[in-house]
């Protein structure tokens, strides 16, 4: 290993020894760079690596709110602001039980390499709180939203920063945090916020973004490999927005997918899951998945399963990170997977990717696979600057090219640097080299 990233890895580990989720993320970053490094003496010299490392700005802050029953309840809010250089700080705003500094600080750094890939000039962010949706009544969720916005809204901005969803923020909860801004700042700010309505200066193709943008990133590399999505068999973890869309995707495309699941298990069904219905009671009714199965007789429930021991030609894991562990993946490559693509973040644990590798099954990284959704907000932004429109058409095609650039800069990449063939690293690596770049030119700030 290249001494400077050693060193950095050892600072790093020191700082932040209790956000194990982070260094992880870190660790999976800088091991790929040592190539780089290598050639780069600069990047040594300029401290850059752990400068990278440290986030710009970090923000906790408490957010009380009055539930149904009239108890007055304490959550804590975060946003880390990881890196500017590329944009005004852009990533999503996640409400889970499990949010902590190190979640918000791995998925930020992740975000940093994620926006770069794009392409687009975003830099990378990310907050949320550890709030948890389920069981709320939808005014107790606008109540919370409203208390959180109370703190954040003074740290964003249409060129500051720019929060979107993420896991347990969708639609609902951007329209009443942009209410809540837009009343305590006594402005129309709309690009202060992404994944808004289409009808109040949304985009369209926002809410399909993630889902579609990781199903064009598996066709491509499909294509690579001289194969194709259609007629295959596929396996998608989780029901929540990525999920759902890469399901609606994936059957556009001519493939099957035969499971989904949600904490509470999974769903089989062998003549494939219907989009719409899945999409009624997840997204609409706001049920658990075994619903499903009262009617469509040919799937049942599984409870308490996960995806990863049913037979599939590709895999989709859509729902957290570090859910497909060592064991899933041997289950999948004995199983005869041909494909794993990675719609949630940092879903695979790094041993299993290992096993990916070791299989050679191409294996697509969040941080290029799911980039869809953060480049489309970023269109959002584009399009509300311009005070622009843009028809479902245009948004979409402009995802495809988005995504097929992403690709081919990971091989590019890849091979380049000695490891051809290898998405991880040509996605940290092309990720990288923008944000580098970027950070040599603005000195040491
Ligand atoms: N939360 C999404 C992500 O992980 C989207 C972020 C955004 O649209 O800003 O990339």
């Amino acid at each position: 290993m290249h001494s400077a990233i050693k060193r950095t890895l050892e600072v790093v580990e020191r700082r932040n020894h209790s956000e194990p989720v982070f260094l992880q993320a870190v660790h999976e970053v800088l091991e790929t760079l040592g190539p780089v490094v290598e050639e780069h003496p600069e990047i040594a010299d300029l401290n850059l690596l752990e400068r990278l490392c440290e986030p710009e700005r970090q923000i906790i802050f408490r957010v009380v709110w009055k539930d149904d029953a009239g108890n007055v309840q304490v959550n804590r809010g975060f946003r880390t602001e990881f890196n500017s250089v590329l944009g005004p700080y852009k990533g999503g705003l996640r409400f889970h039980p499990t949010v902590n500094m190190g979640v918000i600080k791995f998925l930020g750094f992740e975000q940093i390499f994620k926006n770069s890939l794009t392409g687009l000039n975003i830099g990378g962010g990310k907050g949320g709180a550890d709030f948890d949706p389920k069981g709320k009544s939808d005014d107790e969720v606008m109540r919370f939203c409203q208390a959180f916005m109370s703190e954040l809204f003074r740290h964003i901005g249409h060129r500051r920063d720019v929060p979107a969803g993420d896991i347990g923020v969708g639609a609902r909860e951007i329209g009443y945090l942009f209410g809540q801004y837009k009343k305590l700042t006594n402005s129309y700010e709309l690009g202060v916020i992404t994944g808004k309505g289409v009808s109040w200066g949304g985009s369209q193709g926002r809410t399909e973004a993630t889902g579609f943008g990781a199903v064009y990133f598996a066709e491509e590399i499909m294509q690579a490999a001289g194969d194709s999505l259609e007629g295959k068999s596929c396996v998608i973890s989780g029901s929540g927005n990525v999920a759902l869309y890469a399901l609606r995707k994936l059957n556009d495309l001519g493939a099957t997918v035969v499971a989904c699941s949600d904490s509470s298990g999974a769903i089989f069904d062998p003549k494939g899951i219907d989009f719409s219905a899945l999409r009624l009671i997840k997204e609409v009714e706001r049920e658990r998945i075994e619903k499903y199965c009262e009617i469509h007789p040919s799937a049942s429930f599984r409870p308490k399963a996960k995806v990863w021991d049913i037979p599939c030609d590709a895999a989709f894991p859509c729902a957290t990170q570090n859910e497909l562990e060592v064991d899933d993946a041997r289950k999948l490559v004995q199983n005869g997977c041909k494909l794993v693509c990675e719609g949630a973040n940092m879903p695979c644990t790094p041993e299993a990717i290992k096993v990916f590798h070791q299989a050679k099954i191409p294996f697509g990284p969040g941080k290029a696979a799911n980039a869809g959704g953060v480049a489309v907000s970023a269109l959002e932004m584009q399009q509300n600057a311009g005070l622009e429109h843009w028809p479902f058409d245009r948004v979409d095609e402009e995802l495809r090219r988005i995504m097929r650039g992403i690709h081919t800069s990971c091989l590019h990449y890849a091979d380049k640097y000695q490891a051809s063939g290898n998405y991880v690293a040509g996605a940290n690596i092309g990720g990288f080299l923008r944000v580098a770049e970027a950070m040599m030119c603005h000195g040491l700030i």
